[in-house]
């Protein structure tokens, strides 16, 4: 599948929906649904990051997960290298899976602290029949050495090591089995600053090397800035705004994304109409949804029928965008 401008698509999804039922079943009270992900459809093109923000609590790791089947989906569709995944059973889906991974947030908690860095490796190596022992122990190294660390580290433990390479270890094991889509889970959020641009740094080399496409979940807009190609902005299980990361920083459409990029700071900051307005309230719940458009709570610039129409997200100058007043920049 390819897109308007030509460009291969990977990964897409259409009207895909996790929900959670919580509480009930006491007194014989009913459950409460948490829309997670609520009919998101959008496309991943090959080779590119594409950077998902909001803000904690919005559904962008579930969204993640859900992609990779690693949380089952409610309805929907995902649509990976042109087979559909939702109704794929799961040793074909665990064949699908070498080339779809994830690079997890916290480089402590991801690493078994019991394993030598040569079984973390080989570990996928051997679960999808990769060769022979030494063919394993060959492509451990030749692993070690792709994210950067010296092959005499195979014998160690993680704790013997730093956070920034431990999170290199994780590259290296999410990679072991040559994927062409990589979900990366708020990967450099846990680390310090001068880390985070070095482990940035390795992901893009890689991403060079091996033709790597990145879905990259984070709220940190300032790394979206420096590494994404394009972004997409998800409030309350929905994106309300897809664009260019050049176009959705200089021209955001949509309320939320312009107040969440006010945040960042930048050499010419523009605001509509000199003062920037304000994020009001506070985030609604997800199990019980303003009706209309799920922002007007919190939208300085809401109407009437915001609060009775949800928008659809439509073409508009150049982005994608959920909202029936966009932006005039
Ligand atoms: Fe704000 Fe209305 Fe647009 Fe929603 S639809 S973001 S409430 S202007």
């Amino acid at each position: 599948m390819t897109t308007d401008t030509g460009s291969e698509i990977v990964l897409s999804t259409r009207a895909l929906t996790k929900h959670f039922h919580v509480g009930g079943g006491f007194a014989g009270r009913p459950s409460r649904v948490v829309r997670a992900v609520d009919g998101v459809t959008l496309e991943i093109r090959a080779r590119e990051t594409f950077a998902l923000v909001g803000e904690s609590g919005c559904g962008k790791t579930t969204l993640g997960r859900v992609m990779l089947r690693l949380q089952e989906p409610t309805s929907g569709e995902i649509v990976y290298d042109g087979t559909e995944l939702t109704g794929l059973g799961e040793g074909e889906m665990r064949a699908l899976r070498k080339k779809m991974q994830i690079v997890f947030q916290d480089p402590y908690a991801s690493l078994n602290p019991r394993m030598r860095i040569e079984q973390i490796l080989a570990e996928p190596l051997r679960s999808h029949g990769y060769g022979t022992p030494a063919e394993i122990r060959e492509r451990c190294a030749e692993l070690l050495e792709l994210v950067g660390l010296r092959t005499q580290y195979l014998r160690n433990y993680p704790h013997q090591f730093s956070g920034g390479q431990r999170q290199r270890i994780g590259i290296a094991r999410a990679l072991a089995n040559k994927p062409d889509f990589v979900v990366c889970d708020e990967s450099v959020s846990a680390l310090d600053v001068s880390i985070q641009a070095q482990v940035l740094n390795l992901l893009a080399d890689l991403q060079d090397q091996l033709k790597l496409t990145y879905f990259f979940i984070t709220h940190d807009l300032a790394v979206v800035r420096q590494f994404a190609d394009r972004v997409g902005v998800m409030f309350l299980g929905r994106l309300v705004e897809v664009g260019t990361t050049e176009e959705i920083f200089a021209r955001p459409l949509h309320p939320y994304t312009m107040l969440l990029m006010a945040a960042v700071p930048r050499p010419d900051p523009r605001a509509r109409g000199g003062e920037r307005p304000m994020m009001q309230g506070e985030i609604p719940s997800p199990m019980a949804l303003p009706p209309g458009c799920r922002f007007h709570t919190r939208c300085p610039f809401a109407r009437d029928i915001c609060r009775v129409e949800d928008p659809a997200l439509q073409n508009h100058a150049g982005h994608t965008v959920a909202c029936h007043f966009p932006l005039e920049n």
